[in-house]
């Protein structure tokens, strides 16, 4: 005979019925920080993109906070602001200051910010390094690629608490 309602059916134990739920703390801009480390690269305003270039080589990183004091966030500016010169200015741009084609508006985050927050303005914006600001003063860089890391970081523990879950 079949069963009317939900409440006849026979108890089944082997059934999971509770709700599978898993935690994920919100991570903060100071996390990233706190494993990545805060050495930041900076370059003075009259620094010439030929030394610019350097930097960028020998620190093997995609683009350099602009700053006269190590402090102050004059701007930023990266590889792709040097391609899009070099196509425009040509071989003189080597010898340029680098405050000719840094991004002046800097958009900057502090410690307290979320990394989802982060990662929607990167996302948006479309820029891939972000200085982290502690009292008006520079103090990290967040770049797409730690963004990326602790996503995945996060994937993975998601998944370890399933599996745990699933095993248990
Ligand atoms: P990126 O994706 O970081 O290589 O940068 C792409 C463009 O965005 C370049 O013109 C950069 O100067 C600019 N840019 C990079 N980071 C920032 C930032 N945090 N705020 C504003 N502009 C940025």
């Amino acid at each position: 005979m079949p069963w009317g309602h939900e409440r006849d059916r026979p108890a089944v134990s082997h059934w999971r019925v509770a709700p599978v739920r898993t935690y994920r703390r919100v991570m903060r801009i100071s996390d990233v920080v706190r494993h990545k480390g805060g050495s930041v690269i900076t370059v003075r305003t009259d620094a010439s993109v030929t030394e610019l270039l350097g930097l960028l080589s020998e620190h093997r990183i995609g683009a350099v906070v602009v700053s006269d004091d190590g402090e102050t966030v004059h701007g930023i500016v990266s590889e792709r602001d040097i391609v899009r010169h070099l196509h425009t200015d040509g071989a003189a741009l080597l010898d340029a200051p680098v405050h000719q084609i840094m991004t002046s508006e800097v958009h900057t985050c502090v410690p307290e910010d979320s990394l989802d927050d982060l990662e929607t303005a990167m996302t948006e914006k479309r820029f891939r390094h972000v200085p982290v600001l502690k009292d008006g003063k520079l103090v990290a860089i967040v770049s797409i690629g730690d963004v990326v890391k602790n996503r995945i970081d996060d994937l993975q523990a998601e998944r370890d608490q399933l599996r745990t879950y699933i095993q248990s």
